[in-house]
């Protein structure tokens, strides 16, 4: 590209970051979406065309000035051009005027789905790079969280957060476009979700990958009323269960793999409250150092071996797939809950076990968070 191209390219991601985003909440998706008819696909194209070119542009801006010189880290770098060529795509995209333009703006935001896959392995790649390299000037109390890493911290809170949130917009758009879908179902929202039957699932799912890697797993137990429904985005809630059970897996299984006890079941305990359903996980792995506690929700820790690859690109894609590494099941893990108005809290007896705490907000009219 030309000089004055780049530069008029940079400025318009420039103006575009700067507008303001609009939040949609999950009531509202899921009365826009119970009847997807034309004119509302056609409304639906129209707001996402600008709004995702403004939350796209945003996130590509603050790319762009991350401290201690991450912007510049080549995975970062290849982040930041999947934000670009998503908004130039996004951009490059005439005026939403009929059907024909709205199944093709579908098509094209869903390959931009697609080619954020990948954007959480990435990141951690890039940050991990950075942290051996400040690893070289270590801080001497190992208990401390890098007080400088701060500012990664929130910015990947934010970045995190605003991918959540661009992932539901087209996630949603795109599935209602399914002309057939499961009863229940507006979009991505299921409007009668049974929260135990997503944890059995979930937890299905995180035992069979505990199974193959230590040739073992705890039992897990589910109590809870099967029949109780409310809405919610499945696929988010497994995310977050599966994530929690892995990590309870692996503490008893290292805890108990070298001892004749049985190993302690893993508990899942589901109640519906008014306000919000609850989900507890417990297990008897050992819990967590009361010094190590603050350190459990940063992206930069994990007490697994890392397995990003140097030569990204091999490993990297797996996202989910080990029992435990990247560090960022469980700060992802709460910023899914807090998407839609919940929260995610571990309680820890050291020398005994934890317990997560999942609550998720039954109103679903809180307002995305928007960062
Ligand atoms: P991944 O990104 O693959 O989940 P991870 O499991 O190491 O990697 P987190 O899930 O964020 O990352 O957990 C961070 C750390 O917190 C873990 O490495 C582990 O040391 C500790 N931890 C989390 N849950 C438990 C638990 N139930 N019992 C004991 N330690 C835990
Ligand atoms: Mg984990």
């Amino acid at each position: 590209m030309a000089a004055h191209a780049l530069k008029a390219a940079a400025e318009e991601v420039q103006r575009w970051g700067c507008m303001r985003q609009t939040g949609v909440s999950l009531r509202y998706m899921m009365d826009f979406g119970a009847r997807p008819t034309e004119r509302r696909l056609l409304l639906s194209a129209q707001f996402l065309h600008k709004e995702l070119a403004i939350r796209i542009a945003r996130r590509a801006l603050e790319l762009d000035s991350l401290p201690f010189g991450l912007s510049s880290k080549p995975a970062i770098l290849k982040v930041k051009d999947w934000y670009l060529d998503s908004f130039r795509d996004i951009r490059s995209f005439p005026c939403i005027k009929d059907a024909t333009h709205e199944l093709a703006f579908t098509n094209m935001i869903r390959m931009i789905k697609v080619r954020h896959n990948n954007v959480v392995p990435t990141m951690a790649l890039g940050v991990h790079q950075l942290k051996k390299e400040l690893e070289l000037d270590p801080d001497p109390d190992p208990t401390h969280v890098h007080p400088d890493l701060d500012e990664i911290q929130q910015f990947l809170d934010r970045f995190y957060m605003s991918r959540i949130g661009i992932r539901m917009l087209i996630g949603q758009h795109v599935a209602l476009h399914d002309t057939n879908p499961q009863p229940g179902c507006v979009g991505q929202i299921h409007t009668k979700m049974s929260p135990v039957e997503v944890a059995r699932t979930a937890s299905e799912d995180a035992r069979a990958i505990c199974l193959r890697e230590y040739g073992s797993a705890p039992e897990i137990e589910i109590f809870g009323d099967p029949n109780f429904t409310f809405p919610y985005v499945p696929p988010h809630l497994h995310l977050m269960v599966f994530e929690l059970v892995k990590n309870s897996l692996r503490a008893v299984q290292e805890r108990f793999m070298d001892s004749d006890k049985v190993e302690p079941p893993v508990r899942i305990i589901v109640a519906d409250g008014i306000e919000d359903v609850t989900i507890k996980i417990s297990d008897e792995g050992g819990g967590i150092a009361r010094s190590g506690l603050p350190k459990i929700f940063t992206y930069l820790y994990s007490t697994a071996r890392i397995p990003v690859d140097e030569n990204y690109g091999s490993t990297v894609g797996n996202e989910g797939f080990t029992m435990a590494g990247y560090g960022c099941g469980l700060p992802i893990s709460r910023l899914y809950a807090r998407y839609f108005g919940g929260d995610l809290q571990i309680i820890s007896m050291e020398g005994y076990g934890t317990d997560a705490y999942l609550h998720l907000s039954r109103l679903g009219d809180s307002q995305e968070p928007l960062p």
